[in-house]
């Protein structure tokens, strides 16, 4: 393909408006454009590397036994309406009407229309298990679309969804889109890791998120340092903490004027923040929740929201309320005579001799001990906290350390919650009506080649992983329009390359020599030839690998057969 022929506006400066490298170097290599927020144009540049991520995400699920359809953008309220989920979502779903004032929504995701299909189609246990999956743009108005096509409003997402009679056949299916999952990011040549995550309000334990490592992403990882266990940071969980030690000091009630926070507190006592406890008041779904942490720990907010009775989504009570029921203000509230249901995290419980609010403007308790002092069921005692790096890792694997993580898929079961509402059912071998057992599996299409340049650049640009490069070879040739000898020779070597089954971009343009080879490094294609006059008197062509720099000078009849190699 000719370079001239095609739309690739290469930019020299970094866009102004682009926060990391992948956006930059996305824009400034012609792969997108920006429409509005969170909305992009994909050149053909962007697309062929689409393209190229696709077809190795259906390989490998067909090689799974998946079998792809296609479903609507727009999908009608009706269906939300079954799952109760028309109300749950929030404005992240964009609602409209057709002509007749009918309600619909541009997809977020595909639960409700796959098992319309499936309770319509599928009627026997013979046909189980199945797994659908599609290749498909979906719309979701983020609160923060941000790092161009990473989170974008309109984006690309491979969906699957799969049926089962039971558990066990859920879980075969399971493993094997773990593994295809596995294959096709080793495929795509990206340094990943599956970890355990939240599956949100659906439960469960099967939930795997897959994240590709980059200081860019919006999540945090967690790992063990001896073992296998990684999980998200919002399901991280340490080792429980050592058991609790004996009650020596008293409990004594103190004067600490105007101190609203652990800080001041600890330093005013003389205390290590360690040894104090600080006491959230959240909205319950009646009345108000109190959650207790140690005075150095952070709040979870996925733990905390999975506390029952907690109000969703999770939120700080109001000033008044606390006021009006606990009789005091937010800086001095603890849990000893706390007029509200209280749940304290694993590590505020493990506590002797702690410092905590007195419920009582202006005051504080020392000496407080659990159980002497404040009643503490072994159920009220959670794991609320975020974990922290250098904590014992669970089930003595060292310790747990971060790293950066940027979600690229998501498996997870589903067990009944969309095929109950829905009455999704077949008849088992018994003629029975069961309901079926799913099963969902999201990868972020688009997202992907924001993660793959995130792990794949330097200083000049991009360097594209063969299997997903927009071109194969990048043929280079220098007074193309000028020179007989050059535009026979690179015709020639475009050609052969072509026939052998590479794609090949031939740089035919009237540029200078300096500003071909940066657009050359920028847009990052893994094989370059550079074919000038000065080296073809000496019958060779220079050949660059952009992964690693290596370069050679092979005859011009020899060159194809590099790549062979
Ligand atoms: P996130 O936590 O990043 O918002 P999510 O949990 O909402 O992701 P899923 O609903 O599991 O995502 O969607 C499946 C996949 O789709 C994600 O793993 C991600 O790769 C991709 N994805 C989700 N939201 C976006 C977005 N706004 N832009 C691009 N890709 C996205
Ligand atoms: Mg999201």
């Amino acid at each position: 393909m000719r370079q001239s022929q095609l739309l690739i506006p290469t930019l020299r400066e970094d866009p102004a408006d682009a926060d990391v490298i992948s956006h930059r170097l996305m824009l400034r290599a012609g792969l997108i454009r920006q429409l509005a927020s969170g909305l992009y144009t994909w050149l053909p540049l962007g697309l062929r590397v689409l393209r190229r991520i696709e077809r190795i995400i259906r390989e490998e699920l067909d090689r799974s036994g998946a079998q792809e359809v296609l479903m609507p953008v727009v999908q009608p309220a009706e269906l939300w309406q079954e799952t109760g989920r028309w109300q749950k979502m929030g404005p992240e779903m964009l609602r409209m009407q057709d002509r007749h004032l009918r309600d619909f929504c541009m997809g977020p995701t595909h639960e409700e229309v796959i098992t319309d299909l499936f309770r319509r189609e599928v009627r026997s246990y013979r046909q189980l298990p199945v797994n659908f999956y599609q290749i498909q743009t979906k719309f979701r108005d983020e609160v923060r679309p941000r790092f161009g096509v990473m989170r974008a409003r309109e984006f690309t997402m491979k969906d699957g969804y799969s049926f089962h009679l039971d558990q066990a056949s859920f879980d075969a299916t399971y493993r094997e889109m773990h593994a295809c999952y596995s294959r096709i990011l080793t495929r795509m040549d990206l340094d990943f890791r599956a970890v355990d995550a939240d599956t949100g309000n659906i439960g469960g334990d099967n939930s795997h998120e897959f994240h590709v490592l980059a200081g860019a992403g919006e999540d945090t990882i967690v790992y063990a340092t001896d073992g296998p266990y990684a999980a998200n940071l919002e399901k991280a969980v340490a080792a429980p903490p050592p058991s609790r030690g004996n009650a020596t000091q008293a409990l004594a009630k103190v004067a600490t004027p105007g101190m609203h926070t652990i800080e001041a507190v600890s330093q005013f006592l003389g205390v290590d923040a360690a040894q104090t406890v600080k006491t959230l008041i959240v909205q319950g779904e009646e009345g108000l929740i109190a959650l207790v942490l140690r005075g150095d720990d952070e709040l979870n907010e996925v733990k905390a929201g999975k506390m029952p009775g907690i109000a969703q989504p999770l939120r700080l009570a109001d000033e008044d309320k606390i006021r009006a029921t606990i009789g005091c203000s937010v800086g001095s509230i603890g849990p000893v005579n706390l007029p509200v249901t209280t749940f304290v995290d694993r590590e505020a419980a493990a506590l002797a001799d702690f410092v905590c609010g007195a419920n009582q403007d202006g005051y504080h308790l020392t000496g407080v001990n659990w159980g002497r002092d404040v009643t503490l069921a072994d159920d009220n005692v959670r794991d609320l906290r975020s974990v922290r790096e250098g904590d014992a890792a669970p089930g003595g694997q060292g310790e747990l350390r971060f790293l950066k993580g940027i979600e690229v898929g998501h498996i997870f079961q589903l067990d009944t919650v969309y095929s109950q509402p829905m009455n999704a059912s077949v008849l088992d071998a018994d003629g029975r009506s069961v309901i079926a057992m799913m099963g969902c599996y999201g990868m972020g299409v688009t997202r992907l080649v924001a993660a793959i340049i995130e792990q794949n650049h330097d200083d000049m640009g991009i360097r594209w992983p063969a299997p997903v490069a927009p071109f194969d070879v990048h043929i280079v040739a220098l007074n193309y329009n000028k020179s007989e000898a050059v535009r026979s020779a690179a015709d020639r070597l475009h050609d052969t390359l072509t026939t052998q089954g590479l794609e090949v971009l031939l740089d035919d343009r009237d540029e200078r020599p300096g500003v071909k080879f940066a657009d050359a490094d920028l847009i990052g294609i893994p094989h370059r030839f550079v074919i000038g006059d000065r080296a073809l008197k000496d019958g060779v062509v220079e050949y660059k690998r952009r992964r690693d720099g290596f370069a050679d000078t092979p005859s011009l009849e020899a060159a194809p057969h590099l790549l062979r190699e």
